[in-house]
């Protein structure tokens, strides 16, 4: 096909998506490269693995095929490749459980206030000097003021300024769970070499070492084989290293020898500039007076400031409208988005399987495959977060699971809502809907 007829359909799609699926389009789509579209195979070109993998969640590929489907009167077949760039040579250690990338998650699209202005400086320093400067670097704040964004930025922009760096980035709980596997398997000479053979480590969330003592243990000596080979460690948590429960005194001791620095709530014009970000980055329209109206209302946490949009946002769609006040009104109401209103177990169960064209029956059974479990799972988050059932409550309504079941289910869900933006869109569309009702 010739290119400026593709670049067209491409086009017309872009602007399909933008109309029909805003949840997930992102300004930077505009950069995507339509490649070839050859006997209904689209081919597009990226120049980064985190897009590629954005672009390829089910819930986004999806709605690109139906939207160059729509244009083109056919059934249309999805690639993305990656065409240079980061991910092209796949040097950013590949290993099938460590974390994805978000696209979103960049320095470009962080907003720098009073109070992450240490923080974020002290993330460019490392990821333009690793190793050099402040090593460890242990970032510390509660959850949803931005950790994670400044984390993978970090790994993001060294990788892109240095090929050849060996950035390993993933979670505590996925280190943990990797030691526990190589002891149970006798593999811990290959667990040892994978860890201390990086030239950075990025560990988000490192209170989750707490009262876990072997794999203290563990990290104690993966922590001083990277620091004595001048290897960079970045480490976020929730509270300072002094302040997490049961924590050996030599970890916090090493934690804190380098710079740590925490986040701090963003400041009303931080909240304010925040929004700006988001608003441009999803390419929607929203007055002035409405991201006023959500910078005041909502204080703690940037999470929920992006989630009082996604929801506006979602009910202005649902009436096919343009955001106002009176919508934003209407869906933040008197309190804050989460804690307004009753939502009943039956409600969830009703707009989960209603979503993945499940059976509650199956999500009843015994059944295992993904397509059940994702979906049984997604329930047992949204029941946790939104009902006061308990644990063996909610077990109860889904065949009599017990409560680390549930807690299991969670905690997957919640995982997958930071690594994965299909999942995240979809948990935000399906809270919204429940919360609007
Ligand atoms: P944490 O890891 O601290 O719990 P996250 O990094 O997951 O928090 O941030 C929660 C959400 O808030 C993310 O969508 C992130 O992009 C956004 N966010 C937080 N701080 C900022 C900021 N300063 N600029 C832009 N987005 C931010
Ligand atoms: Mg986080």
């Amino acid at each position: 096909m010739a290119t400026d007829v593709l670049a067209d359909i491409w086009d017309e799609a872009l602007r399909y998506l933008q109309k029909h699926h805003s949840p997930c389009w992102r300004n930077w789509f505009e950069q995507i490269e339509p490649l070839s579209l050859d006997g209904g195979l689209l081919m597009l070109g990226v120049p980064d693995r985190s897009w590629m993998h954005y672009l390829t969640q089910p819930d986004c590929k999806e709605s690109l095929k139906e939207a160059v489907g729509q244009i083109t009167g056919r059934l249309i077949f999805l690639e993305v490749e990656v065409t240079d760039g980061i991910g092209a040579e796949g040097q950013a250690t590949s290993d099938m459980e460590l974390m994805y990338f978000s696209p979103d998650y960049t320095f470009d699209n962080f907003v720098v206030g009073p109070c992450n202005r240490l923080t974020h400086a002290a993330c460019i320093a490392v990821s333009e000097n690793p190793g050099a400067t402040y090593n460890p670097l242990f970032i510390h704040g509660n959850v949803g003021l931005g950790k994670t964004h400044l984390l993978q930025a970090t790994c993001h922009s060294t990788m892109k300024s240095r090929k050849t760096c060996n950035v390993m980035y993933l979670s505590c709980e996925t280190f943990v769970n990797h030691f526990i596997r190589a002891v149970e398997n006798g593999d811990l000479y290959d667990f040892r070499y994978k860890y201390r053979h990086v030239d950075m480590l990025v560990i988000d969330d490192i209170q989750f070492l707490s009262a876990r003592d072997r794999s203290q243990e563990e990290f104690f000596h993966t922590f001083n084989t990277l620091y004595q080979s001048r290897r960079q460690i970045v480490m976020t948590a929730d509270v300072g290293p002094a302040e997490i429960p049961n924590l050996e005194d030599r970890l916090i001791s090493r934690f804190s020898q380098g710079l740590v620095t925490r986040i701090d709530q963003p400041c009303f014009e931080t909240r304010m500039a925040i929004l700006n970000k988001k608003v441009m980055m999803r390419g929607i329209d929203v007055p002035e007076e409405v991201i006023d109206f959500i910078a005041r209302k909502i204080e703690s946490n940037t999470r929920e400031l992006e989630g009082a949009l996604t929801k506006i946002h979602g009910m202005a769609m649902v009436d096919g409208q343009q955001i106002t006040m009176d919508i934003a009104q209407a869906a933040l109401g008197e309190q804050p988005a989460t804690t307004q209103k009753t939502i009943t177990i039956s409600q969830i169960i009703e707009a989960v399987t209603d979503h993945y064209n499940v059976k509650l029956t199956d999500l009843q059974s015994k059944r295992r495959s993904r397509s059940i479990a994702l979906p049984r799972q997604v329930c047992m988050y949204l029941a946790r977060g939104l009902t006061n059932h308990s644990l063996e409550e909610i077990g109860g309504y889904f065949g009599g699971r017990d409560h680390t079941t549930v807690l299991h289910g969670f905690r997957n869900i919640d995982k997958l809502c930071d690594n994965d933006e299909g999942m995240r869109a979809t948990v935000d569309s399906l809270v919204s809907s429940l919360t609007q009702k």
